[in-house]
């Protein structure tokens, strides 16, 4: 479970004090389905990069699943995201030169993984995302969509219980951000935590809660439940 307990995100500009997040406290249970939208510069990327790890609370708490993050230093945060969570961009962020399979092997590499399993597991994941014809193409030979699926076969390959996506459709058109929101959807199905940031409202639909970030707070009123998500 991710608890933010009235959290404080502060930048120095200069010699003011910039506020970026407010005093936000959210709560996201285990398996559930979440997208958190706003508007540009409202916050989104800096929630999500905290929640992440990537990034520290300058105040408040944060306990990811019952560990108190808030004042971990480099090395511990990078324990917690190699073990528990798994990132999709939307630029993608597959090294050129590697395969398709070899890209998916990389946090396994980072995990300490034998080669052998690396290899099984990086394939299986591959398979699962429907790219087994694909595993020995480099990133520039395949399209937008394959390459996200290549991506969120990297972001599983470690069985995180939680999934990061942010903007994940924001480079395809319709159809294919459907398939690939679709594959998030079932990875939910199946257990894990996600959370989308995205612009789009009918990417949010397919979530089953939606939290609303204006000027660096949250906006109860317009967070929006479902019981089920998009088809
Ligand atoms: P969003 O993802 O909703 O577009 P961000 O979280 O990226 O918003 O940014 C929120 C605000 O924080 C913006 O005004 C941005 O300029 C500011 N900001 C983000 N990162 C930094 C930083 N490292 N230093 C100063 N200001 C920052
Ligand atoms: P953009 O929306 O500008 O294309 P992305 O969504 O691709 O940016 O990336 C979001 C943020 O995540 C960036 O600020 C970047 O610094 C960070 N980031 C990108 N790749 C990684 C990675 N492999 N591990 C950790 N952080 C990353």
């Amino acid at each position: 479970m991710i608890e933010l307990q009235s959290i404080t995100k502060s930048y120095t500009v200069g010699t003011e004090q910039l506020d970026v997040l407010k005093n936000v406290s959210v709560k996201i249970e285990d398996g559930e389905f979440v997208a958190i939208m706003g508007p540009s510069g409202s916050g989104k990327s800096t929630l999500m990069n905290i929640i992440g790890c990537l990034d520290k609370v300058s105040k408040g708490t944060y306990l990811l699943d019952g560990e108190d993050v808030s004042d971990y230093k480099e090395p511990d945060l990078a324990r917690v995201r190699n073990e528990s969570i798994g990132f999709v961009f939307q630029q993608f962020h597959l090294l050129p030169r590697l395969t398709a399979l070899k890209n998916v092997e990389l946090p396994m590499i980072y995990a300490g993984i034998s080669k052998d399993e690396r290899t099984e597991r990086a394939a299986e994941a591959l398979e699962k995302m429907g790219l087994e014809d694909r595993m020995d193409h480099l990133p520039n030979a395949l399209s937008g969509g394959q390459k996200q699926r290549v991506a969120i076969a990297r972001a599983i390959v470690n069985r995180p219980s939680l999934i990061l996506a942010d903007e994940p459709t924001g480079a395809l058109d319709t159809k294919t951000s459907r398939t690939i929101m679709e594959q998030f959807q079932r990875l939910n199905r199946e257990g894990v935590t996600v959370i989308v940031v995205t612009h789009e409202p009918e990417i949010a639909e397919y979530a089953n809660r939606t939290i609303m970030v204006r000027d660096g707070e949250i906006v109860p009123s317009a967070s929006v439940e479902r019981k089920w998500g998009a088809p």
